[in-house]
């Protein structure tokens, strides 16, 4: 619930407006887990809301932790979806890739979530209710979290496919007295849903964008990304210039480019991809290069480092910056593209 709609319930149970703030925070700053931890409501709202009310809607049934630090963590819905969320620490700095659907629609190749399908799309609290899991997890409940938590929209799904209710919880976690997550530190990953990259630009407030591209030309997208053939790469690059058009000072987005060995690796490739950057102004996008990870059910074998050092080489000799992903969590199937409510 928003605040607004928090609001609404209180006045309906004749209740006045704070009672909404005191729960607010409760539920979002101090990450109480249960209404009967809210202490400072009367005991008879407390079984009232304990009664009409839940603030649990997901429930961990396993946790790996990495030789990394990175942990994963495998919840079910209500309803028995699996929802999986990744907490990466690195350098002070932590963040967490959340999912926006139980597995996901779309088909691409290189992708064990894929295999999945899609199960259901998360509602806006089983989308923060994740956020708070890990956060309590790691520090303890109640407990103050000694650095920023950065988010990523990048765990199973498509969270343009499920665009309200993502953005019902950025603005959720945005709240100054509720996990203060700011939309600026927030990322969105979308595998090219061309009508919504067009409404998260006019957002007032929004989170960053990278858009997974994979490949430079329709005929291999169309077939690593069968998203493509619904919005090609003409099509997903203007309203990527749209989007340019709406960035912040020093903003910039992002293009992540899955390499996979022998299919779109090649200097040409590179060429291309390049030649694809250029109508944008070069200091406003970056690209990620994120190795492949593998898994038995699929047919992709990683890039080489070599490899992906040249293909970096190349679009930097052209101007384009790409960063080199290390994966995180592989040993435990947390990383990019493996999130498939695998128990391991
Ligand atoms: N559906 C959104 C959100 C998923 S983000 C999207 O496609 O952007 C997950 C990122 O991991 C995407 O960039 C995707 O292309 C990438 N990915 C998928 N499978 C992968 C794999 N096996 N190895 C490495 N990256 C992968």
């Amino acid at each position: 619930m928003t605040r607004a709609e928090l609001e609404e319930m209180f006045l309906e149970f004749g209740e006045p407006r704070y009672r909404a703030d005191q729960v607010f925070r409760a539920i979002h700053q101090r990450r109480l887990r249960a209404f009967d931890e809210m202490t400072d409501l009367p005991k008879k709202l407390r079984q009232k809301l304990a009664a009409e009310a839940d603030i649990e809607r997901l429930t961990v049934t396993s946790r790996y932790v990495s030789e990394d630090g990175t942990r994963r963590y495998l919840m079910r819905t209500v309803d028995q979806r699996p929802v999986e969320t990744v907490f990466i620490p690195s350098e002070g700095r932590d963040t967490i890739c959340f999912s926006s659907q139980a597995g996901c629609p779309l088909k691409c190749d290189f992708c064990l979530t894929a295999k999945l399908g899609l199960l259901r799309s998360l509602t806006a609290g089983e989308i923060v209710e994740q956020i708070l899991i890990v956060l309590n997890d790691v520090y303890g409940v109640a407990a103050e979290t000694p650095h920023g938590t950065n988010l990523v929209g990048m765990g199973a799904g498509e969270p343009f496919l499920n665009f309200d209710e993502l953005i019902k919880a950025v603005r959720i976690m945005g709240e100054p007295d509720g996990l203060h997550i700011v939309p600026n530190r927030i990322t969105i990953s979308t595998a090219g849903i061309v009508p919504r990259i067009r409404d998260l630009a006019l957002l007032p407030d929004r989170p960053h964008l990278a858009i997974s591209l994979t490949a430079a030309n329709d005929e291999l997208r169309d077939r690593l990304m069968p998203i493509n053939r619904k919005y090609p790469i003409n099509e997903l690059m203007s309203a990527a210039k749209e989007f340019e058009a709406s960035l912040r000072r020093g903003e910039r987005f992002t293009f992540e480019y899955v390499m996979l060995g022998g299919v779109n690796d090649s200097d040409r490739d590179a060429d291309r991809l390049a030649e694809l950057l250029d109508r944008f102004q070069l200091s406003r996008v970056k690209v990620n290069l994120i190795p492949h990870n593998g898994a038995d059910q699929l047919d992709y074998a990683a890039s080489t480092p070599e490899r992906v050092a040249a293909f970096k080489q190349r679009l930097g000799s052209k101007g384009v910056d790409a960063y080199v992903r290390t994966p995180r969590g592989r040993d435990i199937f947390a990383a990019c593209g493996q999130l498939a409510a695998k128990a391991i």
